[in-house]
């Protein structure tokens, strides 16, 4: 079975190609033709997510799976979330965007927060939807140089140590990404059984 992983990047099709059961090719964007840029217009991480699954699956005709992330600090209602990667701006910088996060905390004490991923699928007709979560909180300053985007100033609870100064792999384990992938995959051995 062909089913398309709605994104552009080598690193994350590849690892899921190798996790996915032998039956299932993973197609990127790029190689079922669609070049242009797909709408995230949502107000919602799940409501990203579910636009580019069923962008794919309306114009290309593929089951298709598509993810969205983000970061969701309590004391500001959930923002930056759906907003996390252009929080600070379209450069869509992870520097600006952990400034202007740590200058809207000054001050706060309840500095709780969470990692949240929202992957949706459609596979023959039918739409699932798996959500990953980790709970956390956002520190006063950027510590490690790890991973990407809020990585330095999060802290997951249970650790001492942030995202940035976790290794690949030690992130992967508990992070809301892995926590989502696992489920879609549990999802698609059982099919496969
Ligand atoms: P995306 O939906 O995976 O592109 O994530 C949207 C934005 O959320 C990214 O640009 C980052 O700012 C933030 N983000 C997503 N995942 C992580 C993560 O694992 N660590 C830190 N920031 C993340």
């Amino acid at each position: 079975m062909k089913l398309v992983f709605a994104s552009n990047n080598k690193n994350k099709i590849q690892e899921i190609q190798q996790l996915v059961p032998n039956s299932i090719q993973i197609l990127s964007l790029e190689e079922i033709g669609c070049t242009e840029d797909i709408p995230e217009t949502a107000d919602t991480i799940e409501g990203n997510a579910i636009l580019k699954a069923n962008y794919v699956t309306e114009k290309y005709g593929y089951n298709c799976f598509a993810d969205d992330t983000g970061l969701e600090v309590e004391t500001l209602n959930g923002a930056p979330g759906v907003y996390s990667a252009r929080y600070a701006g379209e450069q869509k910088d992870a520097n600006d965007n952990m400034d202007k996060l740590l200058s809207e905390l000054k001050d706060k004490t309840n500095r709780k927060a969470n990692f949240k991923t929202v992957i949706a699928l459609n596979l023959n007709g039918k739409q699932n939807l798996f959500t990953g979560i980790i709970n956390g909180k956002i520190i006063e300053e950027k510590i490690g140089t790890n991973g990407f985007g809020y990585d330095p100033i999060f802290v997951a609870d249970g650790f001492n140590k942030t995202f940035a100064e976790l290794t690949m792999e030690e992130k992967s384990t508990i992070s809301h990404r892995g926590i989502a992938v696992k489920q879609l995959l549990t999802f698609l051995q059982k099919l496969s059984q």
